[in-house]
């Protein structure tokens, strides 16, 4: 039968990051009665990792502001967070959880467990790093260390987000070299739109090294072929890789990361995830993400406390709006990337343009690149776009298109607003789209050769456009 009396259940959250921390809050919101533990390793209430290369920057001066809850926070909502303690096993038989604390160990019990534990840095297999002092970007502390004084000289390993965000704050007092195996953000950019981006970092005075292989690290020094880096700071940003361990242990379904349903439900039905611990539907090809986004951890934390509260609601897809700063430089992207589309088996059609924030006569405006890409039924698959001003709007904008399942027609004729002190007259966004259309025009004929069906397909669809 329905367990449908929720008063005095006990909900348990390991992991008190953005994820656990929203089902938490969330959940009190929506009863007043249930009883809320989260169990956190650290000793710190929860704060927006989001933030931390500003402060290694000290565009946030004070490391306490970002700080979203304090203790009172929690005292005042009832909610029981135990910090400094290790959930390290867990029964899912008996409902119980053993529990690190203070050099003790400890059994609790709970009517309904959430995972939240979110993600752990990857740490490239490169020779000597095990015998090397490195940092990574991962928590306050390591915000911190990275804020000591250690000389001149910074390598970043990893030119993902948190490469890049790092290298712009760094290179404002260090030089910076940034070393990847492959391109630039390469994860939510293309190699065309990369290579664009690289001259903008490079103007920082930022070194780039892409399609890099590090032979070894060895006394503070890098090894690639015949040259040798010194440094006196190294960031390792390669990746993050779902915290999977305990979940594994616990006998719960795992695919890249823990599985779970439209309602975040895992394989055990009174055992919910969310958060970089779990793994999503792109909706585009309907295959598994990661999305490693506070965003979405607190969407989908939503979605879990409501589900537990028996108000049903499921978290479907996810598109992964990313967005990044770099000194003035804001990078971000949405949806799919040529180069993950043409690895599906996806036909793409793609354009590239670069426009100012501004009207072109207005004084001040900054100048934006960006790129659509479409699969060859015409429907929308992504955008990436870097510029100084005006990009999270457009990066939105493009989201909606996505989950609306919008084609080049609706991109072309989108109402965008225009006033010259503000935005061009014709948005870039609407030119690439045009672009795009044009293109489509083209491709029957390169169809032609490839399938007869196709090609009627086309012909029939651009007769009804153009
Ligand atoms: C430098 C940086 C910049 C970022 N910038 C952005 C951004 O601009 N926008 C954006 O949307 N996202 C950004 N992110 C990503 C975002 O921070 C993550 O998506 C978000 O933190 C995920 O939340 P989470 O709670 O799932 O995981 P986590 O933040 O990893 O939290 C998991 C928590 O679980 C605890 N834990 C794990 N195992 C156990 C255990 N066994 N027992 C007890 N406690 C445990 C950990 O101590 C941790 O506190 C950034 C991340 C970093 C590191």
């Amino acid at each position: 039968m329905e367990d449908t009396d929720l008063t005095n259940k006990k909900i348990v959250i390991i992991g008190g990051g953005p994820a656990g921390t929203a089902v938490a809050f969330e959940l009190r919101k929506l009863s007043k009665e249930i009883k809320i533990t989260i169990i956190e390793q650290s000793k710190y209430t929860a704060y927006s990792p989001c933030a931390l290369p500003y402060v290694v920057g000290r565009e946030i001066y004070a490391p306490e502001k970002i700080f979203v809850y304090n203790k009172e926070d929690y005292i005042d909502n009832k909610i029981n967070l135990m910090n400094r303690v290790i959930a390290q096993k867990v029964d899912v038989k008996s409902k119980s959880i053993t529990i690190l604390e203070e050099d003790r160990l400890v059994d609790l019990t709970y009517d309904y467990l959430i995972i939240a534990t979110g993600s752990v840095n990857n740490i490239p297999k490169i020779p000597g790093i095990e015998n090397t002092r490195y940092t990574i970007m991962k928590t306050i502390d390591d915000a911190r260390e990275l804020m000591e004084d250690r000389g001149r000289k910074a390598i970043i390993i990893g030119a993902g987000i948190t490469g890049v965000e790092l290298a712009g704050v760094l290179s404002k007092t260090k030089q910076v070299t940034l070393i990847d195996k492959s391109n630039i953000l390469n994860t939510i950019l293309d190699k065309d739109m990369s290579e664009r981006l690289k001259l903008s970092i490079e103007a920082m005075g930022i070194i780039v090294k892409e399609d890099t292989i590090i032979d070894k690290i060895e006394e503070e020094k890098i090894f690639i072929d015949d040259e040798i880096l010194r440094f006196d700071t190294l960031v390792i940003a390669a990746g993050m890789n779902a915290n999977t361990e305990l979940a594994k242990q616990m006998g719960l379904i795992i695919d890249k990361a823990i599985v779970v349903n439209k309602f975040m439900q895992t394989s055990e039905p009174n055992i919910y995830a969310c958060g970089d611990a779990v793994e999503l539907n792109n909706n585009i090809f309907s295959s598994k993400t990661l999305s490693m986004q506070e965003s979405t951890a607190v969407a989908q934390a939503k979605v879990v406390a409501t589900n537990i509260l028996r108000q049903e609601k499921a978290f479907n897809f996810v598109f992964c709006p990313t967005i990044l700063k770099t000194r003035d430089i804001i990078v971000g992207a949405t949806g799919v990337t040529e180069t993950y589309a043409e690895k599906h088996g996806i036909k793409t059609v793609s354009s590239i343009v670069t426009g100012v924030s501004k009207s072109e006569y207005f004084p001040f405006g900054k100048p934006f690149t960006l790129k659509l890409v479409f699969d060859n039924e015409r429907k929308i698959l992504g955008m990436q776009i870097f510029g100084q001003e005006e990009i999270a709007g457009r990066i939105n904008t493009i989201t909606m298109a996505l989950q609306k399942g919008a084609n080049v027609d609706d991109i072309c004729s989108l109402e965008m607003v225009y006033n010259p002190a503000i935005s061009p007259q014709i948005d870039p966004l609407i030119i690439a789209a045009e672009l795009c259309r044009k293109k489509f025009v083209l491709l029957p004929k390169k169809e032609e050769k490839r399938t007869k069906k196709g090609l009627f397909i086309f012909r029939k669809k651009n007769r009804k456009n153009e």
